[in-house]
């Protein structure tokens, strides 16, 4: 491998431009990305944006060096609707222990389920309810240094405290009046004044404070918790594009003024939303579904789709572009990766990446570009250990699918045709062996009072 380091570029959201990307200590690169809000599945919008920052953390680690980047993701497991999940699930607990449930579950399936989109572990991935104290930390500094105050039970930030308030996102605070004529909230000094933190009644989840007991507003978790982890400046911030704002202004605006900073983090990126079928996703248009559904049930086309299928189906967009997805584009990721298959064949990825390779992911993260390398490689150049060294660098699994398919389902035939014919031996030891693949049968009798057999790889 050359010791140049490629040169990355990235959009950045607050500049509204590309640049080339320099971390401020390229010993340790500092990237935060928001994570779930853990009541429920997650969706496959979630999938996305775990995905194109799992791409960020990868591609980062190959330039700077795996031990030289520190990946923070949070999980949010302090939520007002977290309670009423807990109170509808769970009425029989006392609330505490619901809420305790209904976050301990959804986020274990949170990491099943972007561990089977081949997400790597980010380097930490902090709980809001074990950093309370921070976040009482800073909102005790705003209120020092007058961002903030206190009315009606709650502590409220000021926007007004911060002269360039709304550089994310381009709102003035005049427009922000102007969106919210009906000022709902008299006891706020501007409706845009948000809440750092609110007094819970007895029966809600609270911490004692200075300010009374109570839980924190949902942004000051992510001021805190960057804080802890990466410090009061570091490189990258990302999360979806409905985040902007007001999460991620909020954000700066909060840890700009309790730290008395010029930039909370250097590079603020955003990816596109996913929408379904080409309807925005919603419950109420029966287009909603969850990775967990996509993974493990037929809702979706009549199938299920492996986890590398859905992840090849997003990267083939690139991140800031909206994508639309469809039966129809997971049949291509499915097409390409049986084409990338066959061509592998059983060959080795390359132990290095050619000088080159990443060229496209540098720029901006060109995941279709990449997509379209890795083809050429396989396909057209007969470079398949070059080929399968970039797509392992995406986290793109190749070869399983075909081959495994063929094979197994020959050895299916033969192992149904020993059932009937009552060689229980012979079923027996063909089983073991695919089990021995990590390939697990089911045995089930069609309409027809047939026997069949399904099977799924087993990670
Ligand atoms: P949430 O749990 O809703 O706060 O979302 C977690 C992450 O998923 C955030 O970065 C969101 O911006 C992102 N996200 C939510 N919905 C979508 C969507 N439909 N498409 C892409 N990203 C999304
Ligand atoms: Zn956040």
């Amino acid at each position: 491998m050359s010791s140049a380091k490629p040169q990355l570029t990235l959009y950045n959201t607050l500049t509204r431009a590309k640049a080339p990307f320099t971390p401020m200590d390229a010993g340790n690169v500092r990237l935060y990305a928001c994570g779930p809000t853990v009541y429920d599945f997650a969706h496959i919008g979630n999938g996305r944006a775990a995905i194109v920052f799992d791409l960020l953390f990868r591609v980062l680690r190959h330039v700077y060096g795996a031990g030289h980047v520190t990946y923070v993701r949070n999980i949010t497991d302090v939520d007002d609707k977290i309670n009423a999940r807990a109170l509808r699930d769970h009425p029989q607990l006392p609330l505490n222990e619901a809420i305790r449930k209904v976050t301990e579950t959804t986020a274990a399936q949170y990491q099943q389920d972007v561990a089977a989109l081949f997400c790597l572990e980010p380097s930490v991935q902090p709980r809001a309810t074990d950093n309370i104290e921070q976040m009482q930390r800073l909102i005790a500094a705003l209120i020092a240094r007058g961002h903030a105050y206190q009315a009606d039970g709650e502590v409220l930030f000021a926007v007004e405290s911060m002269p360039d308030y709304g550089q994310l996102s381009g709102r003035n605070l005049a427009d922000n009046l102007a969106g919210a004529r009906i000022a709902v909230d008299a006891h706020k000094r501007n409706p845009a004044d948000f809440v750092l933190w609110k007094l819970s009644s007895a029966e809600e989840p609270g911490w004692d404070s200075p300010w009374g007991r109570g839980r924190p507003g949902w942004h000051i978790e992510c001021s805190a918790m960057s804080e802890r982890y990466l410090g009061q400046t570091f490189d990258i911030h990302g999360g979806g594009l409905d985040l902007i704002f007001p999460h991620h202004e909020n954000e700066i605006a909060q840890s700009r003024c309790a730290h008395g900073t010029h930039a909370m983090a250097n590079v603020w990126m955003h990816n596109g939303f996913l929408q379904v079928e080409g309807q925005k996703m919603s419950k109420s248009l029966g287009n909603f579904f969850t990775i967990h559904q996509l993974l493990e049930t037929t809702d979706f086309g009549g199938r299920k789709w492996p986890g590398e299928v859905l992840r090849l189906a997003m990267l083939m967009t690139h991140y800031r572009e909206p994508i639309d997805f469809t039966v129809k584009r997971l049949e291509e990721a499915v097409t390409l990766l049986e084409r990338w298959e066959r061509a592998a064949g059983d060959a080795e990825p390359a132990a290095s990446l050619a000088p080159g390779l990443v060229e496209r992911l540098a720029d901006d993260l060109d995941s279709p570009g990449a997509i379209g390398r890795i083809h050429a490689l396989i396909v057209d150049e007969g470079r398949v250990a070059d080929g399968l060294a970039l797509a392992g660098l995406m986290g793109i699994q190749i070869q399983r699918q075909v081959s495994v398919d063929m094979d197994v389902a020959a050895r299916i035939a033969t192992r149904l045709d020993a059932l009937n014919a009552k060689d229980f031996a012979k079923a027996d030891a063909i089983r073991a062996e695919l089990a021995e693949q990590g390939i697990a049968l089911m045995d089930y009798k069609d309409e027809e009072g047939q026997r069949r057999t399904k099977w799924e790889v087993k990670r």
